[in-house]
């Protein structure tokens, strides 16, 4: 397949994902930009099929054994040059190869850490969706950019907010914000169905109300975070790893409307906001483009009808995922993992309704009890202390149902 010199060839893990679709939908704005080299999937095989049609990417990645089998015969009967590849290691083999220029890291949850661990020790451009791999890996993955020369630039978007607050430059081949005069950083969060829910109320919510996000369309594991206000507590997380700053210089502030995407308070009394509809797609075309700024195919804001923009302290009672966040940051990695594991857990029990929804915070926090102290510094333990979490949270459901 031939394209233009200057075109990067891409990767995208999770194509068929929420980000990963809001991502080829940019790619296909700019064919003489990009070139996807592969596209990775768990195991919606209709799904894969149809984007490997439309892009032809070199290879196609299905964790699972068997739907690759089967897309690989779909392909072969299409005509299609797209070979199948299936198996973990085969996510991480498509994000390193010499051929990639830029890897979406777009996995839902831990399953992303190694082979968005792999682009970046590769030294790619590493577009981070997967806030779960940051978290678990914290001080290892910022290491393997630094030390790999990757590019690493957010998208979750309150984070690509505050990196378009702040002046963005590269040094030594690295993506490098100047945060001269940064004063406090203003993370945003929507608040969730549930923002003006009274505690009595949240103990019968069903999975329905949970992923019905008021303002964002996403994957049902982000929009239950977004409803406990887990997703804010692991993105100050994230924040602290992304910006290099302590928990104390970041501010929660919930913003109903999810107009502001975030921001910057500097030392001279100046606020900057990054402002926009509620549309991935703006935070993915500013990775993709990055310095420059590319079409997106977002409508542009009406600022018209943006009447009011709303601000409110988060209420940590009724949401307590987020104090144990911040509580795990505070206890080092091997708690981060722990709060990321348990959630994970957590959050698909919540979704099979084994469990309520003000349960999730209580399985979260037995579990973080018993995660070792400290904070790893090899990927071996960090692995470790997930299926130890794993399986300590299994325990603790297994515990509730027999009593
Ligand atoms: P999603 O559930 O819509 O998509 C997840 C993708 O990961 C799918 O392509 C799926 O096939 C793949 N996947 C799932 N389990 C896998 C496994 N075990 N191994 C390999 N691949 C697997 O999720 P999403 O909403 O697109 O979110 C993806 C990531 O981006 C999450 O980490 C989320 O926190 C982050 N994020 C999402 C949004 C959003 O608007 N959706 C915003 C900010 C950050
Ligand atoms: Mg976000």
């Amino acid at each position: 397949m031939t394209h233009a010199i200057s075109s990067k060839v891409i990767t995208v893990l999770g194509a068929t994902g929420s980000i990963g679709v809001s991502t080829l939908d940019v790619v296909a704005r700019h064919p003489d930009r990009f070139h996807i080299f592969a596209l990775t999937a768990n195991r919606n095989t209709e799904k894969l099929f149809d984007q490997c049609q439309q892009f032809r990417p070199k290879y196609a990645v299905m964790v699972d054994e068997s739907a690759a089998e089967k897309l690989q015969g779909l392909l072969r009967n299409a005509g299609s040059e797209t070979e199948v590849l299936s198996g973990t290691g085969a996510l991480e083999s498509v994000s390193a190869d010499a051929a990639v220029d830029y890897v979406m890291a777009a996995i839902v949850g831990a399953a992303g850490l190694l082979p968005t661990l792999a682009a970046a020790k590769a030294g790619k451009r590493v577009l981070l969706a997967n806030k779960e791999a940051l978290v678990m890996s914290g001080r290892l993955f910022m290491d393997a950019v630094h030390e790999q020369g990757a590019e690493l630039l957010p998208i979750d978007s309150e984070h690509n907010a505050i990196f378009q607050c702040m002046p963005s430059s590269t040094k030594n081949g690295q993506v490098v914000n100047n945060l001269a005069g940064v004063e406090r950083i203003l993370l945003t969060a929507s608040g969730g169905p549930f923002r003006t829910w009274e505690l009595s109320q949240l103990q019968n919510v069903t999975p329905e109300q949970a992923v019905a996000h008021p303002n964002w369309a996403m994957g049902r594991k982000i929009s239950v975070d977004s409803a406990t206000l887990m997703n804010k507590g692991l993105e100050v997380i994230e924040a602290c790893w992304l910006f290099s700053v302590s928990p104390e210089a970041i501010e929660v502030v919930v913003h109903p409307q999810s107009t502001i995407h975030s921001m910057v308070s500097y030392n001279d009394g100046s606020v900057l906001a990054q402002m926009g509809n509620p549309d991935m797609r703006t935070p993915i075309a500013y990775g993709l483009g990055w310095p420059e700024r590319l079409v997106s195919g977002v409508e542009p804001l009406d600022i018209f009808a943006t009447a009011r923009l709303d601000f409110e302290r988060p209420d940590l009672a009724r949401f307590p995922c987020l104090q144990l966040a911040y509580e795990a940051h505070a206890a080092g990695g091997y708690a981060t993992i722990a709060l990321n594991a348990a959630n994970e857990i957590a959050v698909q029990a919540f979704l099979d309704q084994s469990i309520g929804f003000m349960d999730i915070p209580q399985l979260i926090e037995a579990v973080m009890q018993s995660a070792e102290s400290g904070t790893p510094n090899q990927l071996e333990d960090i692995i470790i202390q997930d299926e130890d979490s794993r399986q300590a949270a299994s325990f603790w459901l297994k515990k509730k149902k027999t009593h």
